[in-house]
């Protein structure tokens, strides 16, 4: 038995384990992760490892001897299949049980999966494991054209990372936009253009009939006939959280585990933080949402470790993330969700602009392509959701800093 048990070795699991020891947590910790890997970096793997310059070893997030220094037993390799809540005890698919005293659900998110015709066929692709990007990474040589299926974070940075292997790219997007879920207009106006200068044939409003081949992918055939010839596809179309134990034991959920702002879930000394975390959040006006990102993972785990640590402490962090594409940097704060004004500031031409949101005269949000400085001084107008009229916003002589209440 151990004090506590986190499921899943990615990013929430890997910071709740360093924040309960940073908390002066002296029971014992044990981490079941299903990937073979300790803990590493998941943005990289369609960025950075992609492209084959950043190596495994650079993506740990801690060293092996980290975790050994601070006593965190690693049981890797492992999928936690069911859940006891009544008994405290998790058990494996292999048939493992183990004993916990508090339960860290950190399980991220499985790629969802295509399901039309061909879906099985060999030369498909999701990205969220380094094995994922291996695989990918050792088909390359023998591709000459890629089909990205989805314009999301994911399927953009693919598609920029192939186009620097010289690959021919076609980006199939079913809405009329790109990053329609998460951004404006004038930013997903922004990428495409970006894609399309680098060569990438970006298509809105695609729909996908089936994938060809008989064993290893040949081609994408389109809703209208048209036939896509090519040697890969990847699919990028979000993911699905795996929190199916938990719910199957009784906690509240669906899209996600219901958590409140300690990142408790309706179960008994069980939490859950991270892509699979269901909570309310202040930045989308106190409604329940699942974030994906980096930021959402680590900060949810640190208010976890420090309730297991006898503290007390609740979620309220401003939400940021980040893509990289070509040699663009994109930053974003807070969520725009539900905004119903979106300001330029600056010219997308010089590459270089922000695009901020406003919902009710308010900021709520920014995304800053290129403008670390923006980025940087914009969190404080969203953390106090200030009031700024759009013609300031837009006026690039004035920085943001002096726009504050
Ligand atoms: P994860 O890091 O996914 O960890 C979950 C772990 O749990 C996985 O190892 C999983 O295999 C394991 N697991 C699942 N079920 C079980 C089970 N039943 N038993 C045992 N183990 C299990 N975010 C950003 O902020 N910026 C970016 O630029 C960015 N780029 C990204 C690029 C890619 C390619 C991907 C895939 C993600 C990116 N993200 C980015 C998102 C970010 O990586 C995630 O939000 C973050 O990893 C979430 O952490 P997590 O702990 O919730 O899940």
């Amino acid at each position: 038995k151990f004090d506590v048990i986190i499921v899943g070795a990615g990013h929430g699991g890997a910071q709740a384990a360093i924040a309960l020891r940073q908390n002066k947590f002296e029971g014992s910790v044990a981490m079941i992760g299903d990937e073979p890997d300790l803990p590493y970096e998941r943005p990289p793997l369609s960025k950075e490892y992609l492209q084959g310059e950043k190596p495994l070893e650079r993506l740990l997030i801690r060293t092996e001897n980290f975790w050994e220094e601070r006593d965190i037993t690693m049981l890797l390799g492992q999928r936690v299949a069911s859940v006891d809540p009544q008994a405290h005890t998790v058990t494996t698919e292999a048939g493992e049980t183990y004993g916990y005293g508090k339960l860290v659900w950190a399980t991220g998110g499985s790629p969802r999966r295509l399901v039309c015709e061909g879906h099985h066929l060999t030369g498909l692709h999701t990205v969220r494991t380094r094995a994922d990007a291996d695989r990918m990474m050792s088909e390359l040589p023998n591709v000459q054209q890629a089909v990205v299926i989805g314009g999301g974070y994911i399927g953009l940075e693919a598609a920029a990372v192939l186009t620097k292997f010289d690959k021919k790219v076609v980006l199939l997007e079913a809405l009329d936009r790109v990053l329609a879920r998460v951004a404006g207009e004038p930013l997903s106006r922004f990428f495409e253009e970006e894609h399309r200068s680098h060569g990438v044939d970006v298509r809105l409003g695609a729909k996908v009939d089936c994938i060809l081949g008989d064993s290893h992918v040949t081609g994408v055939r389109m809703a209208d006939g048209e036939v896509i010839p090519c040697e890969m596809v990847i699919v990028g179309i979000g993911i699905i959280p795996p929190v199916e134990p938990l719910i199957a034991a009784g906690a509240t959920g669906g899209n996600g585990v219901d958590v409140d702002a300690k990142g408790q879930t309706s179960l008994p000394d069980i939490y859950a933080i991270g892509d699979c975390a269901r909570h309310p959040n202040r930045f989308a006006d106190g409604d329940t949402i699942r974030l994906e990102s980096v930021q959402n993972a680590n900060d949810q785990a640190t208010v976890v470790a420090k309730n297991i640590a006898g503290l007390d402490a609740s979620y309220d962090s401003v939400p940021w993330f980040w893509s990289n594409q070509y040699d663009i940097k994109l930053q974003t704060v807070g969520l725009s969700i539900g905004f119903d004004q979106a300001v330029l500031r600056g010219d997308p031409a010089t590459r270089s602009f922000s695009v901020v949101y406003l919902k009710n005269g308010h900021v709520i949000a920014l995304d800053c392509v290129n403008a670390t400085k923006d980025y940087v001084q914009g969190r404080k107008l969203v953390l106090e959701r200030a009031e700024v009229a759009p013609e300031r916003l837009a006026d690039t002589d004035t920085p943001l800093k002096e726009m504050l209440g």
